[in-house]
């Protein structure tokens, strides 16, 4: 149970007990997320997340107890699940943009023995994993999903460089979906040589450490002196944001993907937004249609997404997962095994 800032509880509660249309889950594996950890250490908004909750939302396990009125799905099927799930009829929704909904339903208990699926997230954002997928690699269908929907916003074209500001879980999957979408040169940005190292096995062309290394004038020289076609800032910092803005070359687009703090403010360059026909994106969370696709990738390891489970932890010591987290340089996600 989360009750508050760097407040994380192991404690006994009751087995969600399961109504009509409703899905009781047995959790089977967990994954760590950028997005917790930002929620353990400042917290976040009230709109998404409400204290004290059972914690975590990367999760995949079996069902258990499936609730009247259900032909789908059946007891003992491996599914994963949320951690959304849109109307459908609100205004944003008509106009298809599921992952703006007004009404959307989240779904946090990723950390715990059981989880009950809420019936609408039954019947739009579940899914039965394929015999051959791990439930930890299934548990990463969500984050995947969110930088599925991303990429596609951006229109990552083949042939394109792309730069990625922030080697973290976020950053990793977006350098492993760029390069299947045919990216001609990836170049990755962090301040911690381990990351860089961990990007570099998993394909990245080009490391550059920013704390070392003038990180605009090395993205030049590794483009003929333009700057990249797409820049990726997955990291949530004003200072990264306005960052990612100099690393474009003209013409270039930038996704601005992680999320700041609230308040936040960026300056932005009207000569470059305006000369240098420069698009700037923001991307948030994803759709029930991308959860899909990223579950069919991982399954089809299109996107192998196990070199990033870097290590297992037990449920019971779901608090210094986190406290490794917060240290460690060489840790991407943590696998969470009740
Ligand atoms: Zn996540
Ligand atoms: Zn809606």
């Amino acid at each position: 149970m989360l009750h508050g800032v760097k407040d994380l509880r192991v404690e006994e509660v009751e087995v969600p007990k399961v109504g009509a249309g409703e899905v009781l889950v047995q959790v089977r594996g967990a994954t760590t997320c950028g997005t917790d950890l930002k929620i353990f250490q400042r917290g976040y908004v009230e709109k998404i997340i409400k204290l004290p909750t059972i914690f975590g939302h990367e999760w995949a396990g079996e069902v258990v107890e499936v609730g009247e009125g259900l032909e789908w799905p059946r007891k003992g099927m491996r599914v994963r699940a949320g951690n959304s799930a849109p109307c459908l009829h609100c205004a944003m929704c008509q106009k298809g943009k599921y992952n703006l909904c007004e009404n959307m339903i989240w779904l946090w208990g990723a950390y715990a023995e059981y989880v009950k699926v809420p019936s609408r997230m039954v019947l739009v954002n579940m899914q039965e994993i394929p015999q051959q997928v791990s439930y930890l690699e299934a548990a990463v269908t969500e984050p995947l999903a969110c930088v599925l929907h991303g990429v596609e916003e951006a229109g990552v074209k083949l042939g394109d460089t792309v730069a990625i500001i922030g080697a973290g879980p976020i950053g990793m999957l977006h350098l492993l979906a760029v390069k299947k979408m045919g990216a001609k040169k990836t170049m990755m940005i962090d301040l911690v040589d381990e990351r860089l190292d961990i990007a570099t096995r998993l394909g990245a062309d080009e490391t550059i450490n920013g704390g070392e290394e003038d990180v605009v004038e090395s993205i030049r020289n590794l483009t003929d002196g333009y700057g990249a076609d797409v820049v990726i800032e997955a990291i949530g910092l004003p200072a990264t944001w306005e960052q990612a803005l100099k690393l474009a070359r003209k013409g270039g687009v930038v996704l601005e993907f992680g999320g700041c703090p609230p308040g936040a403010e960026i300056k932005v360059n009207a000569e470059q937004v305006h000369y240098g026909e420069l698009t700037v994106l923001g991307t948030f969370h994803t759709t029930p249609l991308h959860f899909r696709r990223a579950l069919d990738f991982i399954a089809s390891r299109t996107v192998d997404v196990r070199p990033l489970i870097t290590r297992e932890m037990r449920l019971e010591d779901i608090r210094k997962a986190f406290e490794v987290l917060s240290t460690s340089r060489n840790e991407i996600k943590i696998g969470i095994i009740p």
